[in-house]
Parts: C-alpha cells; sequence; structure tokens
C-alpha cells in the first residue's frame, strides 16, 4: 500500500519531468503527460508478462512526489525539510566544488570520452537525474563547472544533478575512480540505484 501523497496538479509538469523507475524490470520510463506515463507503465507491465499492482497510479505519483518540491505535492511534511530536489543551489554548488576539487586532486585526469559518454547515457536515464526548480545555468553553474573541466558530452543539455549526491552531472561523469572516492561518502554509494555507474565503479 502506498502513502496517500498527491500532487497538486497534473496538469503542471514536475521538475523532473513524467518519469517513473520501474524497480521490477530495473527500467525507466520518461513520458510527456501523467496519463500517457502510466498507460505506458501499464504496457511495459504486460509486455514484461508482469502481474500490474492494482495501485501502480499511486505508486507513480508517489515517485514523482518523492523527488519534486513539497509545495507541489500534498504532503503536510515540513515545508523547511531539503531532500532530493528540495536541495538549495548552495547544496549543489558545495557538492560539486567538492567533486571538481577532487578532480583538480588527481591531476585534473579524466575518464576518456567513451566511457563519460556511457555515464552521461545511464544519468540521462536515471531518475535521479533531476531538474532543481533553480535554473543552474542562469546562475552560471554549468559556466563555473565548464571553467573547471574542458571536457564534455553530447548528452550535457539533458544531464542536471544528481538526486542523491547533489553533484552536478555535466561535472561528475568524467571523475576518475580515485577522485570519486574523494568526493562521495561510502555510506552515500548504496543509496544510489544499482543501475548507477557510479555505484558500480565504487563498490568493486
Ligand atoms: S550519478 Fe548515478 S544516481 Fe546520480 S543521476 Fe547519474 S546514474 Fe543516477
Amino acid at each position: 500500500m502506498t502513502s496517500s501523497v498527491k500532487l497538486k496538479n497534473k496538469r503542471v509538469v514536475p521538475p523532473i519531468g513524467w518519469v517513473y523507475y520501474v524497480p521490477e524490470t530495473k527500467h525507466t520510463i520518461r513520458r510527456a503527460t501523467f496519463i500517457d506515463l502510466v498507460q505506458h507503465v501499464k504496457r511495459h507491465f504486460k509486455a514484461n508478462e508482469l502481474e500490474i499492482p492494482d495501485d501502480i497510479e499511486n505508486r507513480i505519483e508517489k515517485f514523482i512526489c518523492d523527488r519534486i518540491p513539497l509545495s507541489m505535492t500534498t504532503s503536510t511534511a515540513n515545508r523547511n525539510e531539503f531532500s532530493k530536489l528540495r536541495m538549495t543551489v548552495g547544496a549543489v554548488q558545495r557538492a560539486t566544488s567538492a567533486a571538481l576539487h577532487a578532480w583538480r586532486d588527481e591531476k585534473r585526469r579524466s575518464v576518456s570520452s567513451k566511457e563519460a559518454e556511457e555515464r552521461a547515457q545511464i544519468c540521462v536515464d536515471c531518475p535521479e537525474n533531476t531538474r532543481n526548480t533553480a535554473c543552474l545555468s542562469c546562475r552560471g553553474l554549468n559556466n563555473w563547472v565548464k571553467g573547471w573541466q574542458s571536457v564534455s558530452t553530447t548528452k550535457d543539455n539533458q544531464l542536471f544533478i544528481c538526486g542523491v549526491s547533489a553533484i552536478m552531472n555535466i561535472a561528475h561523469v568524467h571523475l576518475t575512480e580515485p577522485a570519486l572516492r574523494k568526493c562521495i561518502s561510502s555510506t552515500l554509494i548504496p543509496k544510489h540505484p544499482e543501475t548507477c555507474w557510479k555505484r558500480k565503479t565504487l563498490e568493486n
């Protein structure tokens, strides 16, 4: 049974978009509307010969509500509480700064462009690839990252913030394993989804 937290308005696109991670198949589904998302998720269950949970719509709604500002939901939790998308711009800047310093301390080495592209694609498909309600490029944060690193991927315009570590994905997809170990605490590693490239790298 899922909790009763609801979206206030299903016609307003949430900052993470209309997205659901299907734990049963480890598959992320994105669609243009909530209704389309629910229908597509149901079709996905059928295609995989899985029974569609009775509360699938509630599960999808809760998944999204857990990743967007409380003000967009019916949640009565403390509105000053921050987690995932509720991360402040300052928190994002601090986490990303730690990643960039770790990268610099590792002699500014980056993984190959092929590996960075593969990581970027995993982030694009990941439900934790989170748009912040504040526009980071408007605040100059994208340029700030680019001022540190001259590397990029073809997916940069689809990379947002890692909802687990608060690091900007355009920055840390390039980090080598030693640099990642310097900026990701060991307690945070298992909190990343099983499909996460960072979790796989750091759990080895
Ligand atoms: S770093 Fe991992 S958890 Fe974060 S957005 Fe990318 S794939 Fe998802």
